[in-house]
């Protein structure tokens, strides 16, 4: 039996989108009340939602706090960065597209030493070759990596990058944004200094905040190092510690939306009863697609369960922005390419979103196809040149 999904209302697109996303009816109707953000009642919401967020890393996340910060994912990854790689230390970023190139530019803005081991659009950072840059670069303190690349949908192996980091004694940051709530990332097995994800993802709240789990070591560690006031980390969770509120104007509705989404993903079963239904989808997908000629960008082991890379068919009927219309008059808003080399789009398949709802997008994109006089969705030779090199 899967879990019952709430529709979006007759009318309103699915986002076949990483977030914002397709939320709940009633995590929508959460919002229809102001808080006081200074209230005990609100003070309350925020603590349980602090609770909530830190019981979900399982086990060994009793060593970890949640820090809610406000302003979109990117906000708290730049938040996480300043005030975890002090003044002085060195990072390594580990990139394979959008994000991970985002973290280090992050790096460049707040002045941090770094550099960065970057794998193009979609080969996956491996243990081994972390092992021996850090082996060989004794001064780099810390170790910046992305758990699920969105830009390509591929899911990184962060155990073996997470090993090589603690082996080497060094202190690893993860931006699980898009993996976070879905994808199991339990300290015990994970060792991490702190990681970062947001409200619109796979929590599927809506926007207006992010959030980072810390070890509490390495929070009060954290005491001065930032570069920003409002982007402290120490500072809004020394702040909430001692008075129960957030340092300036919370997203309040928001966090009142993002509480009846996590009643929603426990009710699921968790990350696990959550990640399940999103691999699903994926699974659903991926068939249908194939079936209709179209290719995936990454070979099935590296395939994240949040979003999917497609290219684009080599057809000259084709065109995205034609079928990015075609799919939006059948209710699909879908997600352009963000590779470099080859022209690609991605369908996201998290949110309030089943298998179901993946068979009614298979069948959407091949009436789209026809529209458009497509008569094969097979992408142009120089893609599958491209992904053959992904066969390790
Ligand atoms: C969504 C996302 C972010 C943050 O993006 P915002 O647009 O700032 O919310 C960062 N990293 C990854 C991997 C993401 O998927």
């Amino acid at each position: 039996m899967t879990h019952p999904i709430q529709p979006p209302r007759l009318g309103e697109p699915y986002l076949l989108t990483p977030g914002p996303l397709t939320t709940a009816y009633t995590t929508k109707a959460a919002m229809l009340r102001d808080w006081g953000s200074w209230d005990s009642d609100f003070r309350a919401m925020t603590a349980d939602l602090r609770a909530r967020l830190t019981a979900m890393l399982g086990a060994g996340g009793e060593a970890c706090d949640c820090v809610p910060m406000q302003g979109s994912g990117t906000f708290a990854v730049e938040a996480m960065l300043g005030s975890f790689v002090p003044r002085e230390g060195h990072a390594l970023v580990l990139a394979n597209g959008a994000y991970g190139q985002r973290a280090a530019e992050t790096l460049s803005y707040l002045g941090r030493r770094h550099r960065l081991l970057d794998k193009g659009d979609y080969l996956p950072p491996r243990g081994a070759e972390v092992a021996e840059i850090l082996a060989e670069n004794p001064d780099i303190t810390h170790v910046v990596a992305i758990h699920c690349e969105t830009s390509s949908g591929i899911l990184n192996p962060l155990a073996e990058i997470a090993e090589a980091v603690a082996r080497a004694g060094r202190k690893l940051l993860i931006d699980a944004m898009s993996s976070f709530g879905a994808v199991p990332v339990a300290p015990a097995e994970i060792p991490f200094e702190a990681l970062v994800s947001s409200a619109n993802k796979c929590i599927e709240g809506v926007p207006g905040f992010g959030f980072v789990l810390a070890r509490k070591e390495a929070l009060e560690e954290a005491a001065g190092n930032s570069h920003s006031l409002s982007l402290d980390l120490h500072a809004q969770w020394a702040h909430m510690e001692a008075t129960g509120q957030w340092r300036f104007t919370p997203p309040t509705h928001a966090v009142a939306a993002f509480l009846e989404a996590l009643r929603l993903h426990e009710a699921e079963g968790g990350v696990t009863g959550r990640g399940a239904r999103y691999a699903e989808n994926r699974d659903v997908l991926v068939a249908g697609m194939r079936a209709l000629g179209f290719e995936t960008l990454l070979a099935d082991r590296w395939q994240s369960p949040i979003i999917t890379t497609f290219f684009c068919p080599a057809d000259p009927a084709f065109s995205f922005p034609a079928f990015y219309e075609a799919m939006k008059a059948r209710g699909f808003i879908i997600y352009p390419g963000k590779l470099t080399v080859v022209e690609s789009f991605r369908l996201g398949h998290i949110g309030q979103v089943d298998a179901e709802v993946m068979r009614a997008v298979v069948r959407a994109a091949g009436e789209a196809l026809a529209e458009m006089g497509v008569t094969s969705a097979a992408p142009p030779a120089a893609a599958l040149e491209h992904r053959a090199r992904l066969t390790d």
